[in-house]
Parts: C-alpha cells; sequence; structure tokens
C-alpha cells in the first residue's frame, strides 16, 4: 500500500503517500519501541467526522508517557493532522493510522537521545473481519499464547511491540481455520482479542473483563455508555473461558473491528449461534452514533468540514 497518490502527515509536513519512508537503522523498525492508534472516520449528513478523535489522541499520549517518550507536537496539532488525513485524501470514511516513532540516530536499546517522529495517514478500510461476519458472527479459539503480562509489557500503552503478542495469537487462530483468538491472562481469566476488547451477555446482563491485561478500548468505553444509556446492567468482571462457552452472546469491539458478533469459541455455539438481540441493538446503535444518525453525543464526532 505504499505506492499510491495521497498525502501523508509526517513530523509536521504533508509529505506525497509515495515519498514517506524511513531508514532502515529506524530504532522502532528494530526494537518495537513505539505507540500508536487506529481510529476511524465515518460518513455523516454533515460531510465526514472522525469518531472520539480526542479521545484517541489522549491514549497516544498516555501511550507515549508510558514509554517515556516525548511527542514534539501539541495535542491540537495532532488533531489537526487527522483531520487533515481526511480532507487532503478526499475521503469521505477511513481508517486512520497514526504512530510515534524514534529515529535512526543510533543504534543501541537507549531510547532517551534519539529523535521522536509522527506520522498519521488515512485511507479507506471496510470491515475489519469482513462485511459478512457484522451480521453472521465469527469463530474464534483460546489462545496458546497468554496475554502480555502487566509487568513485562504495559498494557494500558497502545506500543508498537505488544503486537507480537497479538500477530501470534491472530496467526495460530487463522492457521487452524478460525477467524480470530481470544487471549487469556497469566492467571487464566479472559484478557482480549488480538486488537479487541470483549463482550458477553448472559441472562440480559452485559459483562466484559477490566482492563488489567487488555487495552484501554475506546470502543468498549462507548459500548459501555451505551448500553448503560439503554438501561442495560452492566459489570465489568474478571471472566473466566467456560462463562463465554456458557453466555447468551458474545461480541468484540474495537475501533477497526467495531461491533463485530461471535457465534462460536472453541468449537461451542454461543447462544443460538447467531448475532443475539443485545449484540444487534448495541451494534446498531453504535453505527448510528458513528454515522452522527442520533442527535444526542455529537461530542463524539470530529467534523472534517
Ligand atoms: N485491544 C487491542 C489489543 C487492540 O489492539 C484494540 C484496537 N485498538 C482494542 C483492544 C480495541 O481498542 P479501541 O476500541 O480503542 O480501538
Amino acid at each position: 500500500m505504499d505506492d499510491r497518490d495521497g498525502k501523508i502527515w509526517l513530523d509536521g509536513k504533508w509529505v506525497e503517500w509515495r515519498d514517506a519512508k524511513v531508514h532502515v537503522l529506524t530504532h522502532t523498525l528494530h526494537y518495537g519501541a513505539g505507540v500508536f492508534e487506529g481510529l476511524r472516520a465515518y460518513h455523516t449528513d454533515q460531510g465526514p467526522a472522525i469518531f472520539k478523535l480526542a479521545e484517541h489522541t489522549d491514549r497516544l499520549y498516555r501511550s507515549a508517557h508510558i514509554l517515556n517518550m516525548k511527542i514534539p507536537f501539541s495535542k491540537e496539532e495532532i488533531n489537526q493532522a487527522h483531520i487533515g488525513a481526511i480532507s487532503k485524501n478526499n475521503l469521505d470514511s477511513a481508517y486512520i493510522r497514526s504512530m510515534c516513532f524514534y529515529g535512526s540516530e543510533g543504534m543501541g536499546l537507549r531510547a532517551d537521545n534519539l529523535k521522536v517522529h509522527v506520522m498519521v495517514a488515512a485511507w479507506e478500510w471496510g470491515a475489519y473481519l469482513g462485511a459478512e461476519s457484522m451480521e453472521k458472527g465469527i469463530r474464534i479459539r483460546t489462545s496458546s499464547y497468554t496475554r502480555n503480562h502487566v509487568n513485562s509489557t504495559m498494557c494500558k500503552a497502545k506500543a508498537n511491540g505488544n503486537y507480537i503478542n497479538s500477530i501470534l495469537a491472530l496467526q495460530e487462530a487463522l492457521s487452524s481455520g478460525y477467524d480470530e483468538a481470544l487471549l487469556l491472562d497469566h492467571e487464566g481469566f479472559v484478557a482480549e482479542g488480538s486488537g479487541e476488547n470483549l463482550f458477553i451477555v448472559r441472562n440480559g446482563i452485559l459483562y466484559t473483563p477490566e482492563t488489567t491485561s487488555a487495552l484501554e478500548g475506546i470502543t468498549r468505553e462507548t459500548i459501555l455508555t451505551i448500553a448503560k444509556e439503554q438501561g442495560l446492567e452492566v459489570k465489568e468482571k474478571r471472566i473466566t473461558r467456560d462463562e463465554v462457552y456458557v453466555a447468551d452472546e458474545a461480541f468484540f469491539t474495537g475501533s477497526a473491528a467495531e461491533v463485530t458478533p461471535i457465534r462460536e469459541y472453541d468449537n461451542r455455539q454461543i447462544g443460538s449461534g447467531a448475532r443475539g438481540p443485545i449484540t444487534e441493538k448495541i451494534q446498531s446503535l453504535y453505527f448510528d452514533y458513528v454515522h452522527g444518525r442520533r442527535g444526542d453525543h455529537s461530542e463524539w464526532l470530529a467534523r472534517v468540514k
């Protein structure tokens, strides 16, 4: 996807898409010490809008803080770079990727003496786990890989290197015929998917794991708000894999994955084996909000034009 027309924001300047390159001795390329964000812009009646832009920028700064990385731009400059990535590329809906990474001034592990670079790019991207899966649901398996330990890599940081664990889990799931992995924490409790938070429904109550070993998902937060406003009882607690086996419904959430129903876990059908009624309701409300089809929570949308 590197050889195409378009503009990418790199260190405060708009550069041609195909010229947005780094040197092979880029520190983050070698060791994975970098932080990033993934978010979406959606079509609305009033032009494209970025969903929860400020929340994603805040998380980018929190991730950088955890890694002791100093972002050399203000939050407002970063927000404007995201907005520009949509407008300059004439996008109506898009996935946006922003990243802070260390430069190529030195190769030792210490990074405090290196330049911090920032990039923002946006492109059209459909349903992360496939359009059909949004209705039919996906099949997932427990990963043989344990989720990153809280005192090993920092789970609250959306850090590049943390994703080796995710990639191993996803590769394993895909190569054994599943759509996605569910990772357990080091104590055996459910943590999250390779790039999604998990929710289950049991007896009308919505449960999601605490974020001890999972990313503080921005979609997760949105779903918790939407569910509470709908009068649903919501509980954040430790969840075991067999609680998921006997759930009435289950779904993944993420900026890329949006709200994706889960129809089967470890070869056990979840509920009726189709998208459940509460999942469908929440999914449909989520899409209404991101597309600006409801009057409330307009603060969640950063208008591009
Ligand atoms: N967990 C992981 C590991 C992720 O990569 C993501 C995607 N950023 C999520 C959860 C969901 O987070 P969000 O809703 O903020 O996209």
